[in-house]
């Protein structure tokens, strides 16, 4: 595990929505699937935290339910992508993009490459197990 960072915290775009993580986090996983091309613009790289060490503000989130299994959390006023979990985990992911400062964290691993789009190559980083359906 990394150092503990005592504090991590970020935002949407428009920052009506602000977030505060106590504790540790999780390396970033990167992935390619299509529900994260789509939503994000390109592929999507979280971390993640225990739900009950996230710390939220702001009354533009809006929750989707991308599937039957996971939701994700969103700026209602500009659209930024923050958030994911899957009903009923314990943890939730965080985009790293919207974190602000330096996370020292780092792409650990990756998933679903192999819906990757044709126009970038994979950063480096190994697959997850099982994660490249
Ligand atoms: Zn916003
Ligand atoms: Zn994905």
């Amino acid at each position: 595990m990394d150092a503990v960072q005592a504090s991590s915290h970020g935002s949407c775009m428009c920052g009506a929505v602000h977030y505060r993580v106590s504790g540790p986090l999780r390396p970033i996983i990167a992935c390619h699937c299509i529900q994260c091309r789509k939503s994000s613009g390109h592929y999507v790289a979280a971390t993640a935290c225990p739900t009950e060490a996230l710390h939220i503000e702001g009354d533009t989130l809006r929750w989707f339910a991308s599937s039957p299994q996971a939701e994700r959390g969103f700026c209602g006023r500009c659209g930024s992508n923050l958030f994911w979990r899957r009903i009923g985990s314990s943890s939730t992911s965080i985009w790293a993009g919207s974190m602000d400062g330096p996370t020292g964290l780092h792409i650990a691993q990756q998933m679903f490459t192999r819906s990757k789009g044709d126009y970038y190559d994979l950063p480096d980083a190994p697959a997850v197990p099982d994660g490249g359906a």
